[in-house]
C-alpha cells in the first residue's frame, strides 16, 4: 500500500499558510492586486528565511478579504488536504485576519468557514475544527481581544486556543490573560514554542501558558530534561518537519529531531505547518519521513492514532474518526 493512501490527522496547519498559490493569485487578479515578486518561476511562493515568509505569507492574506474569500479558501485547502489522505485537520483560524478582531465581523467569516467545511465533509469525508490563535508580534492587547473572540464563538467547531507568529517577540507571559480566558471559555491549549526559540521558549510555553500541546516544539531537543518533561506529562508536539527543513531549522530530513523525540517517549504528530510555502503535502511528509528513518505503515498509524487522541474535539466526533481510522486500517 502507498502511504499517500493511509488514513491521516493533522493538528497543525495554518489556513491561510495553507492556501494554494494558484487561488491566491486568482483572488489577486480578481481584485486588481499586485502580487508579482511574490512567486518563483514555477508558480510557488518565494522567500529566503523565516522573516521574508513572514511577509510573503502576511502579503498573500491581504487577497483575502471577504467571508466568502475564506469560504473558497477552505473548501481548496480541504481539498487538497483529502488529496493527501487527510480525514480529520485541525486549522488555526486567526481573527486578526478576519474582521480585525471585531467580534461579529469574526462571527460572519467563521460561519462561512463552517459552512465550507460542511460542505468538504460531506464532498471529500475530512472534518475540520478550528483552533483561534493569536499573533505574537501583534502584542498581549490584540491577544486579548483576539481570545475574546475565541471565548464568544467556543464550541463544537472552535475548540482549542493558541499563538503563532514571531517567536522572537515577547515572552509567553505576557499574553497569560488571553489564554486564562480561552481556558475559562473551555478551549483547549496550544502554543508555537521551540521552532525559532530554544528549549527555555517550551519551558515558558508549558509553566506559564499551561499548554497541552506544542507547536513544534522540536527544539527541546537541546534539554534532555526537558524531552524527559515532556514524555512525562504527555505533552504532544505537533512537528512540522518539512517546515523546519524549508525554513533551515535542520539541514535535512535525517537531521530532524522527530525520530530521536520518539524514540525517547515524546508523543510526537506529523503536520505540514504552511504546506505550499514549504512544498510540502502530508503525503509527501510521510515518504520523507519514511525514506529518512525507514518509518513503515504501522509507524504512522500508530502516529495517526497518537493524533486523534491529542485532537481538540468532543467526544463523539473522537470516536467517529477512531471508526474511520480503523476501517482504513483493516
Ligand atoms: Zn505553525
Amino acid at each position: 500500500m502507498s502511504l499517500k493512501d493511509l488514513a491521516k490527522v493533522e493538528l497543525h496547519l495554518h489556513l491561510e499558510g495553507a492556501a494554494p498559490p494558484a487561488f491566491i493569485r486568482g483572488l489577486a487578479r480578481e481584485k486588481h492586486i499586485d502580487l508579482s515578486g511574490m512567486f518563483d518561476a514555477d508558480g510557488g511562493y518565494k522567500f529566503s528565511d523565516f522573516w521574508q515568509f513572514l511577509k510573503v505569507y502576511e502579503a498573500a492574506t491581504e487577497t483575502l478579504k471577504t467571508p466568502m474569500d475564506y469560504h473558497r479558501l477552505t473548501l481548496a485547502v480541504l481539498e487538497e488536504s483529502a488529496a493527501s489522505g487527510v480525514i480529520y485537520s485541525e486549522t488555526f483560524l486567526s481573527p486578526d485576519f478576519c474582521g480585525n478582531r471585531d467580534l461579529g465581523a469574526w462571527r460572519e467569516y467563521l460561519q462561512a468557514i463552517q459552512e465550507a467545511a460542511e460542505i468538504a465533509q460531506k464532498t471529500h469525508g475530512i472534518t475540520l475544527r478550528g483552533i483561534i490563535t493569536c499573533i505574537r508580534h501583534f502584542g498581549p492587547e490584540k491577544a486579548r481581544q483576539t481570545a475574546l473572540c475565541a471565548a464568544e464563538t467556543a464550541g463544537d467547531f472552535i475548540t482549542g486556543f493558541g499563538i503563532a507568529g514571531d517567536e522572537k517577540i515577547g515572552k509567553p507571559k505576557d499574553f497569560r490573560w488571553a489564554f486564562d480566558a480561552a481556558r475559562e471559555a473551555g478551549l483547549r491549549l496550544t502554543a508555537h514554542a521551540g521552532e525559532w526559540g530554544g528549549p527555555d521558549s517550551v519551558r515558558d510555553a508549558l509553566h506559564d501558558l499551561e499548554v497541552e500541546r506544542i507547536g513544534h516544539g522540536v527544539r527541546a531537543i537541546e534539554d534532555l530534561a526537558l524531552v524527559d518533561e515532556l514524555a512525562e506529562k504527555g505533552i504532544v508536539l505537533e512537528v512540522c518537519p518539512g517546515s523546519n527543513i524549508a525554513l533551515g531549522l535542520y539541514p535535512n530530513w535525517r537531521a530532524h529531531p522527530i525520530s530521536t523525540l520518539l524514540q525517547r517517549g515524546v508523543k510526537v504528530t506529523i503536520s505540514t505547518d504552511d504546506p505550499p510555502f514549504f512544498h510540502t503535502t502530508m503525503a509527501r511528509e510521510y515518504d520523507r519521513l519514511h525514506d529518512a528513518f525507514d518509518w513503515d505503515a504501522g509507524q504512522f498509524r500508530a502516529i495517526a492514532r497518537t493524533s486523534l487522541d491529542a485532537a481538540f474535539c468532543d467526544a463523539d466526533t473522537r470516536a467517529r474518526i477512531r471508526k474511520q481510522l480503523e476501517a482504513a486500517d483493516a
